[in-house]
């Protein structure tokens, strides 16, 4: 089975798709990168107003921390279009795993929250994950 696979059924966006799936970092600290691509045809969301709108540009690609897998860092790579909307300016795309600015997917987040509920950190990661 591969990675993709697997993401596909844990993770499944409506808009995006997993492509490549690649080892990065070294024998000691390995790492996996998953580029995302938009669908075909796919217009891009603005993330101020939540609607369609047509593409601006493209920004450079971003690194997206998802959960690991077996202790192997997961990232999604992706670069973000940017929008030219009517009612908000220019603006980046909505990308549904994103957390705001952060790194950090909303997968993760949450995975990262429900372990500070276990051990009782409460409040700790909470607030960082409901943006
Ligand atoms: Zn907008």
């Amino acid at each position: 089975m591969q990675l993709k696979t697997i993401l596909n059924r844990v993770q499944k966006f409506k808009s995006f798709v997993y492509k490549s799936v690649r080892w990065v970092g070294n024998e000691a600290a390995p790492e996996l990168e998953v580029e995302v691509a938009e669908r075909a045809n796919g217009k891009p969301v603005c993330s101020g107003c939540g609607h369609h709108r047509p593409g601006y540009d493209r920004l450079a690609k971003r690194r997206f921390e998802f959960v690991p897998l077996w202790g192997i860092k997961v990232f999604l790579v992706y670069a973000p279009r940017r929008v030219e909307c009517p009612s908000c300016g220019i603006r980046v795309e909505q990308m549904p795993w994103a957390m705001g600015k952060r790194p950090l997917t909303r997968a993760y987040g949450w995975f990262l929250a429900s372990w500070a509920r276990r051990l009782s950190w409460k409040g700790f990661f909470v607030d960082s994950c409901e943006a």
